[in-house]
């Protein structure tokens, strides 16, 4: 199984410019290549090799590996669309192979660029400490928020899954950010109040509507991001723990539910929702996959209106958001504790396996 790290670079002031100085080239060798490639009608890569590398080479003074970067960047886009020209942003990344990058230690990376190889510091956490001896060939290296960073591919180990004893069902929600059937609520109220709080500070800037504000804006998305990941982290983390240490699975919903349920009027709004949702479950995925916890995916349909005692199906039996009551047995609830209920019960029954 494999995942991406993010490992920050920290250049000096020299080899900063240096770095940015070898993506603008590159980016700029990018565009060159590109317009050969399309008034040449699409040649494939090896005819593109000889029609380019020495005068790119000649013109744009980067290393021979990095002008087989560059060529190889744009022959690879052009595989996808070759309807129109096409153009690469100045800060677009730049794909290291191990011929021009190698990681020396656990915390510095030595790089080829305009100026002859650089080896800089970097930080990661013990996350990534681990898991750095498994990292695959390519790093792709990028500049985000004034920073620089190496994605790098990693493969994580897989332990076997083992043969759960049962699941713990699991329900995802606005308010109750993930509820578990052993009645543990991951609650969503420190997200919600950050969420209020930036919503605020977003409408006080829009009104406003200067430039800057534009990118004030993007900035705090940014930050918003960021916090809702590290929540997700530990939510998910959490749960995965918890059915490992007993010997269960984790039943979850099939996605489109999520979509149905949530009441979200305004589309940015549900945007921002929807990525979180799709974070957190891919977040419980893989960290199931990894330590060897099986997933079970359920049928969606109705699981908020479903008694789980009596299992009758009444939209009655939801009086409003929070609360479920059934009108046929009584059963009374917690709305989203009911769901983990019926998300549970629905893994635990054999399903036929839709080939
Ligand atoms: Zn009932």
């Amino acid at each position: 199984m494999q995942n991406t790290l993010m490992l920050k670079i920290l250049p000096d002031h020299e080899q900063r410019n240096i770095l940015l100085e070898t993506m603008e080239v590159f980016n700029d060798s990018c565009n060159d290549i590109s317009r050969t490639v399309f008034d040449n009608g699409f040649p494939n890569k090896y005819e593109l090799h000889r029609l380019v590398y020495y005068s790119v080479k000649d013109k744009y003074r980067l290393p021979s590996q990095l002008v087989v970067r560059a060529i190889s960047k744009v022959a690879e886009s052009y595989k996808a669309d070759r309807t129109r020209i096409h153009e690469f942003d100045r800060h677009g990344s730049i794909i290291y192979d191990q011929r021009i990058l190698s990681f020396k230690g656990p915390d510095s990376v030595s790089m080829n660029t305009l100026h002859g190889r650089i080896r800089m510091p970097m930080i990661f956490g013990e996350y990534q400490r681990q898991r750095l001896s498994r990292v695959h060939g390519q790093a792709d290296l990028i500049f985000r928020n004034n920073a620089f960073y190496l994605a790098v591919v990693v493969d994580l180990p897989e332990e076997p899954e083992y043969e759960p004893i049962g699941y713990i069902g699991v329900d995802l929600g606005v308010k109750n950010i993930a509820t578990t059937s052993d009645d543990r609520n991951h609650s969503g109220d420190a997200v919600r109040q950050k969420r209020i709080a930036t919503a605020k500070h977003r409408n006080r800037l829009q009104r406003r509507g200067t430039r800057s504000v534009k990118r004030r804006l993007k900035k705090i998305s940014g930050k918003e991001k960021r916090f809702q990941r590290i929540v997700n982290h530990g939510i998910s983390k959490g749960i995965v723990a918890e059915a490992k240490g007993t010997g269960r699975g984790v039943a979850l919903e099939d996605l489109i539910n999520i979509n149905q349920k949530t009441v979200v009027r305004r589309r940015q709004r549900y945007m921002r929702l929807s990525w979180s949702f799709r974070q957190l479950r891919s977040f419980i995925e893989y960290k199931a996959r990894a330590s060897g916890v099986p997933i079970k995916i359920v049928d969606p349909h109705n699981t908020s209106r479903e008694c789980p005692k009596c299992h009758s199906i009444d939209k009655r039996n939801r009086k409003n958001r929070d609360r479920f009551k059934c009108v046929r047995c009584g059963y009374g609830g917690e709305a989203d504790y009911v769901a983990s209920l019926n998300i549970r019960s629905r893994a635990a029954v054999n399903q036929p396996t839709v080939a």
